[in-house]
Formats: structure tokens, sequence, C-alpha cells
């Protein structure tokens, strides 16, 4: 692999330190330089040798190639293998990128590279009212750029990259045009060589499995939990599933529900509505319907006896609205808001039987009487 057989030098010193078996897992790893990092990290108080010491041995043993190289030669041969120098990375970067951030909370990023923060994912979620009411949960689909695993977002099989000639590592050219005998006009545009991020790989050397880009194509499916009660243009959060980038601060995916319209019920804060339509008789004499809720019970809705029901009255249910948010087992109210069908016309007769059992409520004022008298003559001429 390196031309000539490296002697074997020290093969278990980055174990110890992570404080961690020989056959540790990935995730034993992970845990391990989790914990000893930030108990050890300089801005906590801890001692940079051994923080710097943790990153090297992470960076190492966390790299599966890296890792069977040091198992079978040793610290020596990775030196070697990785050329000038590699392994002597900033273990800051190491710590940032491991953490995707502060994990110590609080703004000041005393330390390290400043990361730009990627950009957030929004997604509009349709579901219905019924949905929210009963709550569910749905899986989704999504592809997103994650950074490569066999180059570690490098681009190129031994990590390095070299400063684009095109722009000497700027990002960006400068071109100079003549606009007349004595005036030029300078533009600066992204480098198309480096597509202006200022480094190039060597063909050679791109990563076979991004072919330099940095990053691939993952298809994720995460599930969208739909808590009782949320409401319309409520936002879902999950943090940090947005597309990766290197030297980036992971955006989130945001799922903001959008309820689609329900034929029946309508939606008022925690309460519901629901539109019903009586028949005169029924909004004389009495009525009686069933009901079916959102989460399919049937209510069984009735009139009190000598109940009489105006036109666009409404009638209130408790506890029967929606589920309140994170408090599932209080309910809003369930409105009924009645109209009534009055019939077009009625013949004398039937007028005559109604007249006879209605209260006569105009008789007791002369004035509408006799003012009424005038009008029905005017009509009969
Ligand atoms: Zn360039
Ligand atoms: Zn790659």
């Amino acid at each position: 692999m390196f031309g000539r057989a490296p002697k074997k030098s020290d093969n278990t010193k980055y174990y110890e330190i992570l404080g961690v078996s020989k056959n540790a897992s990935q995730d034993d790893l992970k845990k391990a330089y989790r914990k000893a990092a930030i108990k050890n990290h300089p801005d906590k108080g801890g001692d940079p040798e051994k923080f710097k010491e943790l990153a090297q041995a992470y960076e190492v043993l966390s790299d599966p190639e890296k890792r069977e190289i040091y198992d079978q030669y040793g610290e020596d041969a990775l030196k070697e293998g990785m050329g000038s120098g590699g392994g002597a990375h900033d273990p800051f970067d190491i710590f940032q990128s491991f953490f995707g951030g502060n994990p110590f909370g609080g703004g000041g990023s005393s330390r390290g590279r400043r990361q730009r923060r990627g950009e957030d994912v929004i997604h509009p979620l349709k579901v219905s009212l019924e949905d929210l009411y009963n709550g569910t949960s749905k899986k989704l689909s999504l592809s997103r750029n994650v950074i490569c695993s066999k180059c570690k977002g490098k681009g190129s099989k031994s990590g390095a990259s070299m400063k684009c000639s095109g722009c000497q590592g700027s990002g960006m050219k400068v071109s100079i045009r003549q606009l007349g005998p004595s005036m030029i006009q300078q533009m600066q545009h992204p480098c198309n060589e480096c597509k202006g991020t200022g480094e190039t790989i060597n063909d050679k050397d791109r990563c076979p499995q991004c072919k330099g880009e940095k990053v691939v194509q993952e298809k994720k499916v995460l599930e969208v939990i739909v808590e009782k009660g949320m409401q319309n243009g409520q936002r879902i959060t999950f943090p940090g599933e947005a597309d990766e980038a290197p030297d980036t601060i992971t955006g989130d995916i945001v799922f903001v529900l959008q309820q689609k319209e329900h034929p029946k019920f309508k939606r008022k804060g925690d309460d519901l509505i629901v539109d019903h339509t009586l028949s005169l008789t029924e909004a004389l004499c009495g009525f009686q319907f069933i009901l079916t809720h959102l989460d399919g019970r049937q209510l069984l809705i009735k009139s009190q006896p000598g109940e009489v029901v105006k036109p666009d009255q409404f009638k209130a249910i408790n506890d029967e609205g929606m589920p309140m948010y994170q408090r599932p087992f209080m309910r809003g109210k369930l409105y009924i808001h009645f109209s009534v069908d009055f019939p077009d016309s009625l013949p004398p007769d039937q007028c005559k039987a109604l007249e006879a059992v209605l209260p006569q409520e105009h008789q007791s004022s002369c004035l509408t009487w006799s003012w009424m008298n005038v009008r029905r003559q005017l009509y009969t001429m």
C-alpha cells in the first residue's frame, strides 16, 4: 500500500485515549468521544492537549479505512500514508463537525471556523380535520444531500484539495473589459473552474462515491406525528434534517400543516360548528337527528319538549368540540347552527288551521292591525 512494508508501531494508544476496547463499534466510539470531548473542551476549562488527543483518536478510529491501517501498522504508518499534514486537523473543527453546532448552547462561538447555517426546507403538509381531531402519523419519504461517507465531505480520496489555479483559491475571477480608449471595466464573477469554491480536486484523487461533489443523495423516511388538536398553519420541525453540506450547520426540515376544508364541520379555535337545516314543522314542534362526529361516533341531537328553534339560532354542546393541543382530554364546544326551511306557500284551509292554534301576537296592536287591513285592500282591489 505504501510501497514498502511499514514497521509496526503503537496501535492501542487511540483506543486507550477514548477508553474503548479494540473491537468497539462506531456507536461506542461516538459515545466515548462525545462524553470525553465535552468534558475536556478548553472552553469548559479542560486540558487542550487532552482535547487534541481525543479529536485525533476519534478522527482516525471513526474512519474505517484509517482505522484498519492503524490497527495493522500503528500510528506511524498512518502519518506516512496520509502524507504531509494529514491527520493534523484542527481539533475544534472535528469537535464542531461532530456536534454540528455549539453543544454548550448560547451564541458564543469563540473557537474554530465560523460555519454558515444551511437553509431550512419547508414542506406544506395537507391534513384533514379528522387528522387534527384524532391525531395521526404520516410517513414521508424525502431525498436529501448528505455528506459523502467515503470521503467525509472532502471530495477526494486522500482528503487533499488543491487551491484552484484559475482563481488562486479565492473562488472569484476578475475580468477586465476595455470600454473606451481610456476606460476599463472590472467585473467579478464566480470562478468557472471551481464553481466558486476556490478549490479543485485532482481527477485521479476524486472520490469515487460522490465524484468529488462532497455530498450524495439519500432517501430518508420521516414520520410526522400530527397531534390531537394541532392547528392549521402549525409547524412540525425536524432539526438538522435538511440538506447537508461541508462546513455548514445543517438546517431543519419544517412541515407546515394545511387543513383541508371539511364538507360538514368548520373549526373555530377549539370549537366546531356544523350547519343543520330544520323543516318549519321541526322548528316549531321538535326534531331529532343523528350527527356522525369526526371520530365516527354517532351523536343523537334532539330538542327539548316544547322548544322552538328560530332561524340562525345556535345550540352549543359542551365538550364535543376539538381536543385542545397537548391537553387532549379538554375539548371545546360543538355548535349546531340552524336554518329553517319555510314553505313557499300555504293553502287557505291550512292557514285557518294554523291561525286557530298559533298565538296572534299582532292583534293587540290596533295601529298595526288597521294598517295591515289597508294594505290587504290595496292588493285585493
Ligand atoms: Zn477557481
Ligand atoms: Zn465522496
